[in-house]
Formats: C-alpha cells, structure tokens, sequence
C-alpha cells in the first residue's frame, strides 16, 4: 500500500482533478491525500478575517463568490447530471453550513472550523469523479481519524488506531481518499497541522499503517539541486537521505515542509517526490540511504541576523556559552548556525522580535556586533568528516565571496556559510558550476 499526496495546485482546477484522477484510478487499496485546491485555503482565511472584522457582508460576499467557483467547477468537472447533483448536493451543504459560521463571533476555534472546509470540498469532489468512473472510492474522514495532544503534536497510538479501524470497516473500497492539514485537538475541537500541513497528514498515514512509499505529488520534478529561482540549468536530485531532504527543507527548498518527513524517517518509509505534469520523470526519492562521496544540493536561507559577542572572560572561563544561550532562550528565539573563538562566539537568528532585548542583556557579557540582511548558504551531501575534499570544494567555489561565518561538523550532511544578502545569487552560481 502507498500514500500519495496531491497538492493544492495539483487538483486545483476540473482539468488538474480530472488528471490525478487518471494517476491514481488503478491504484489498489492506496490511500490519497489532497490539499484544498489552491486558493481556497488563502479565500476562507480571509472570509474567516472578514469576520473578525465584523463585516458579515464582506464575509457574505466572499463566500457566494467562492461558492461560484465551486459551482463552476462542478459543471466543468462530471460527465453526468446524476454526478453533477451528487457533488452540487454536498457542496451545497459545505456552503450552507460557512453562511452559518460566518453568524458567529470570530473565534481562533472559528477559523480553524472555516478554513477545515476546502480540504473537506477538493475530497468530496475527487471521491465523486472516481466514482463516476466506476471506481470504489471511498472518503476516510479525516476529522474522525487524525487527532493532535495538548502540545499540537500528533497523537500517533490514536491516528494508527482509527486509520486501521476505518480502512477495515471500508475493506471491499478499491482506494481511500482523505483530507490532508485538518484535524481534532485534545479537546475534539476542529483545528489544523498549519499552513502546508497535508504533506504532514501524508507522512503521519504512511508512517503509522506501515506504507511501501509515501507520493508527495506537485509540479515540479522533484527537489533541485539549487534554487531554480537564481540558477539556471539546475537539476533534480534523485535520491536523498532523510537528513539531507531535513537540511535543505529547512535551509529554503520550498517543496516540503521541514517537519512533514519526520514520521516517515522515524518509520523508515521512504518518501517519493513526483511531478503530476510529467508523471514519468524520477523525481526524487527520500530515504534512509545516503550516496558516498556525493555532494547533492545547495540551499538559501534569507533574512539572517548575525550577531557576535566578544569577551575577554571566554577565555579559560567555563559557563560563558550557557550564558549566552540562557539569553535566547528567555526570548524564545532559536539559534541557527553557530561558531567560537576562544574570544567570542557568532550565531545567528531568522527572528529579530527580540533582538533589542536580546542586544542589551547580551552586552553585559561583553561586545556585541550585529549583521543584518545576511543569508546562510547551505550545502547538502555527503560530508562526513573522514571525507577528503568535498568541504575545500565548497570553500574553493567562494573563493571570491566574503564570509562572514562557516559551519561544519554539526552534522555528516552540511556545511554552511554565511554571506551578505547581494553576494546570494553570485554563490549560488558558483556552488553549482564548482560542484556540480
Ligand atoms: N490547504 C492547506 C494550505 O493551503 C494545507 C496544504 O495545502 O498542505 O496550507
Ligand atoms: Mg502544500
């Protein structure tokens, strides 16, 4: 069995639902993820915003025109009148029930309960088209299956469980669709795993009933080995260690979100990404397997702040660094990249929310200097220690890029460097025509 995960984008209109209905309509017994397809999530944020700004006309408003789209949609999308009154139904009932939350006072609880609806309208509409083509689709609600604790945390013995308990009472379906990001809290409320959150529901699925491989499908050909955005001529990378798909999910490669693969990596599952525009292509495959002696990627991150504290009492002193670090935890903000001197010690922040605070506690430990505007580049592959060579060639390829910082030896998968935000595009350049 696998989980196949398609993104907002990838059902996002008659023709694009039409298509993943063709990928996946002789997959048995798999079970499919979809996000809300796209725009609709961004729509009921903001129905949800025209609530809370008590414009119930505006909220009205936002909701007849989404409803058109959808109405639209429906007409685009079924062959048949029967098929057309069945999806217009449920969707109608979808609508009716906004129009009634859209009465209430504006809640965080009301929102998460708004925003739940698109990922419940793309499956509604994807089950029906399967079955007008006469597959045994059948929806697995998602709301009765995936549950977070207290903490927002999956509560994984409770997913496994009802997945297991739904997928047996629907045991003769030839495939299950569910909706990815919506969920219940601790207390059964409606609520959500955030923005980007069915890459999650897909990982926890595929992690939890043991799948073959987890599908994350969108519309680019897998990840690149640098930003497509900078470079030119950049390439997909086809295979990944989970660390090394972590590194650069975190470091800026938009495609997965950072968390999401967690699951799948703690199970061992690997995780295949796919293009639903070039189904064909390899993609890239995320597993517990790394490639010796291979540099794969390079990544950016922006909006960087570098900030260095020197002291004279580091020196021979034990506790200076709990010091330090004692400072940003009070202020909740997380450190980066970090390195020492027996004088000082730099790291960074992507947070500037504190930063003043931080600023002034820290200079009573001694001279603090602050960078802004800087951008960590990150590169990705098989960098173990005992390796020879593959942390000059990254070094050798900035030869002419002033770095402020280099981070090596946190783990056997990166090495990163700091630079200033205008040398960003040049290093990305270089990286990839020195390495690659
Ligand atoms: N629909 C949600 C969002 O737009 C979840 C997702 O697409 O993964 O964030
Ligand atoms: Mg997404």
């Amino acid at each position: 069995m696998k989980v196949k995960k398609f993104g907002g984008t990838s059902v996002g209109s008659a023709e694009r639902i039409r298509n993943v209905g063709k990928l996946i309509a002789d997959c048995k017994k798999d079970i499919v993820v979809l996000s809300a397809m796209s725009g609709t999530t961004n729509s009921l944020l903001e129905i949800s915003g025209a609530i809370e700004e008590c414009d119930r006309k505006r909220a009205a408003d936002l909701i007849d025109s989404l409803h058109d789209k959808y109405k639209a949609t429906i007409e685009d999308l079924y062959a048949t009148e029967d098929s057309k009154a069945k999806a217009s139904e449920i969707l109608d009932s979808i609508f009716d029930e906004l129009r009634m939350l859209k009465e209430k006072h504006f809640s965080v609880a009301l929102e998460k309960e708004i925003v739940a609806k698109g990922e419940m309208m793309s499956t509604n509409l994807m089950n029906l088209h399967l079955q007008e083509l006469g597959i045994n689709s059948v929806l697995l609600p998602a709301l009765d299956i995936v549950r977070i604790d207290v903490h927002g945390e999956p509560d994984e013995a409770y997913i496994s469980n009802e997945a297991k308990k739904a997928i047996k009472e629907a045991s003769d379906a030839d495939l299950y669709i569910t909706q990815g990001f919506i969920c219940r809290n601790e207390r059964g409320e409606i609520d959500n795993l955030q923005r980007g959150g069915s890459d999650y529901t897909a990982s926890l699925l595929g992690a939890l009933l043991g799948a073959e491989e987890i599908e994350i499908w969108t519309d680019i050909d897998g990840m690149h080995n640098n930003d497509p955005r900078f470079v030119e001529g950049t390439t997909p990378v086809h295979n990944l260690h989970f660390e090394e798909a972590a590194e650069l999910a975190y470091f800026g490669a938009k495609i997965l979100h950072p968390t999401c693969i967690l699951p799948a990596r703690e199970h061992n599952v690997p995780v295949r990404l796919l293009n639903t525009m070039d189904p064909s292509a390899e993609g890239t495959l995320i597993e517990n397997k790394l490639e010796k002696n291979a540099i794969k990627a390079v990544a950016a991150k922006d909006n960087i702040t570098a900030i260095k504290i020197k002291s004279g009492r580091m020196l021979l002193a034990y506790g200076f660094l709990k010091k330090v670090f004692e400072i940003f935890e009070k202020y909740e903000t997380s450190i980066d990249m970090i390195t020492t001197s027996e004088v000082g010690v730099s790291l960074t922040i992507d947070n500037e929310k504190n930063l003043a605070r931080i600023e002034s506690e820290l200079s009573q430990l001694g001279t603090v200097t602050i960078d802004r505007d800087m951008v960590i580049i990150c590169v990705v592959g098989d960098l173990e220690w005992t390796n020879k060579g593959f942390e000059a060639a990254a070094l050798e390829a900035l030869r002419n890029v002033p770095v402020r910082m280099i981070s090596y030896g946190g783990s056997n998968y990166n090495i990163s460097f700091l630079i200033k935000k205008e040398d960003k595009t040049k290093a990305l350049r270089l990286l990839s025509y020195h390495l690659f």
